[in-house]
């Protein structure tokens, strides 16, 4: 059964059509700078042999989604329906739901809340009712999974009539990945887990805390700025510092959104780079604020995954996802050294490997197993569109 997944942006559309039963991809790829000059398709298709670029005028989605067509339509493959990422789904989105006039308009209602995405999410889905009138839609938000996060955890301890008007609590993000990691891991262990936390270490990064398949709690919140030290997000701080910051550094409002979005993390403690690779080099060249950018980012990690564990009144197991969680043995190693306390143990030889594949990095002895779990959420993504409309 075969899956067309949607993962628009502002100015980016990436799609991959692939089989939800095999789980072959018959074609991929990102029709980027849209509505920017030197706009371009890059794609892989089993159509064509290695990457291909084609140098396009991509003036909005729509122009972008006629490349796509013609990009399925060489693979000569069919596909039942379209499964459309959404940043934020609001209070309408516990589960992933068929789109119809109406659940698209709630993808619009609820866009103040991820301005940047749901807009554009919502103008590429009015696209794909338009391009392939016959094909059925599906909105999955990464906001579903934490819906059924406990109201202990996900209320906001403000007065309750601005929280129900202004519609303020946790939503979290990345929770597609999330559910997927949940998923591999329960797959690869068997009941050798009930009580995970989940690591999505991109360059947006959040915890999970997963007991038996429960949402328990994650460290995004409102929006995507809370938690973790991110490439350029500050992570949790103390909310006063955004009022402190208005009166006293005479910041305007949208000036402090910039920083605390686009200037800080990494790149503001590093001074160098959001890109973890660029901030590892440094810290080897000798480097001190990229030293201590890895610290922080180490401390704090290591610091969410005992509030995720408290979360799940206990842990068995961490999973790490993503681009630094895949791919960086050396941040991994930096959290595993806060959490020896505790008995976590990493198998030097084990995190050094590389590969696609799920795999334990943890010595036996560890007290907590400790897996690289190279995330899907695309798969996730077209697995829901198979049970809405297989
Ligand atoms: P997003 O999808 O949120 O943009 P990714 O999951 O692609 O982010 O992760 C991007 C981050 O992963 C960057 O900080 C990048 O430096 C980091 N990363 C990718 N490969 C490596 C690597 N080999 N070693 C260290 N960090 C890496």
């Amino acid at each position: 059964m075969n899956v067309l997944v949607i993962n628009a942006g502002s100015s980016s559309l990436k799609f991959q059509l692939l089989d939800v039963d095999t789980r072959e991809v018959y074609a991929k790829g990102n029709c980027e700078r849209i509505g920017i000059d030197g706009s371009f398709v890059g794609y892989e298709s089993i159509a064509v042999e290695g990457k291909q670029t084609i140098d396009a005028a991509l003036p909005d989605h729509k122009t972008a989604m006629g490349y796509v067509i013609d990009i399925i339509d060489a693979t000569g493959k069919d596909f039942i329906g379209i499964g459309h990422r959404v940043v934020q789904g609001g209070w309408y989105f516990p589960e992933s739901k068929i789109v119809t006039d109406e659940s698209l308009g709630w993808v619009r209602e609820v866009a103040p809340l991820a301005p940047l995405h749901n807009y554009a999410e919502a103008d590429a889905i009015e696209v794909c009712r338009e391009l392939f009138p016959n094909k059925g839609n599906v909105v999955v938000a990464d906001t579903s999974f934490h819906y059924a996060i406990p109201e202990r955890a996900h209320r906001y301890a403000l007065p309750r009539d601005v929280v129900d008007r202004l519609h303020i609590r946790k939503y979290g993000a990345h929770g597609t990945s999330h559910r997927y990691i949940w998923r591999a891991t329960k797959q690869f262990l068997g009941d050798g887990v009930h009580k995970l936390v989940s690591c999505h270490l991109g360059s947006g990064a959040s915890l999970c805390a997963i007991a038996d398949g429960k949402n328990m709690d994650t460290t995004m919140g409102l929006t995507p700025l809370d938690g973790l030290i991110m490439g350029t997000r500050c992570g949790t701080i103390d909310p006063a510092t955004v009022v402190y910051l208005q009166r006293v550094g005479g910041y305007t409002v949208d000036e402090v959104d910039t920083m605390m979005n686009k200037q800080s993390g990494l790149l503001a403690v590093s001074g160098i780079s959001s890109d973890s690779r660029d901030i590892e080099q440094a810290a080897d060249e000798g480097n001190e604020h990229a030293q201590m950018a890895i610290e922080m980012f180490a401390y704090r990690t290591a610091q969410l995954i005992m509030v995720m564990a408290q979360a799940n009144e206990g842990i068995d197991t961490i999973a790490y996802s993503a681009g630094i969680g895949e791919n960086s043995s050396r941040m991994r190693a930096e959290v595993a050294k806060k959490l020896a306390w505790m008995g976590v143990e990493l198998d030097p030889e084990l995190n050094a490997v590389r590969s696609d594949d799920i795999r334990l990095i943890s010595t036996p002895k560890s007290a907590i197993k400790v897996l690289v779990v190279p995330t899907n959420e695309e798969y996730m993504i077209a697995l829901d569109v198979a049970e809405l409309l297989g």
